[in-house]
């Protein structure tokens, strides 16, 4: 699954530099998560960074976005993947 981020959040700041898929993002009025580019950290870490983190532990799973290990495997690869075209995209521009 993906996480999510609860209303308990206090908009701390520290998990959003934490998370190596840049899936934390501030919105409206707290930090929000995109499920596209969460992975539980799979293929980074043992442990949700951000969890880790989290002051106040308001960053459960995300209910709606069940996903095994394997799915979590596969997103983990296809960040990668556009991260590395995004690299050399910039290369050649
Ligand atoms: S669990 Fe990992 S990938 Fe998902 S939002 Fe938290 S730090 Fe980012
Ligand atoms: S660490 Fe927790 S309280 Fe701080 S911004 Fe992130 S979700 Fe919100």
């Amino acid at each position: 699954m993906a996480l999510l981020i609860t209303d308990e959040c206090i908009n701390c700041d520290v998990c959003e530099p934490e998370c190596p898929n840049q899936a934390i993002y501030m919105g409206p009025e707290i930090y929000e998560i995109d499920p596209q580019r969460c992975t539980e950290c799979v293929g980074h870490f043992d442990e949700p960074q951000c969890v880790q983190v989290c002051p106040v532990a308001c960053i459960p799973l995300n209910p709606a976005f069940i996903e095994n290990r394997e799915t979590l495997w596969q997103k983990y690869q296809r960040l990668q993947a556009e991260s590395a075209a995004a690299a050399v995209q910039s290369r050649v521009l």
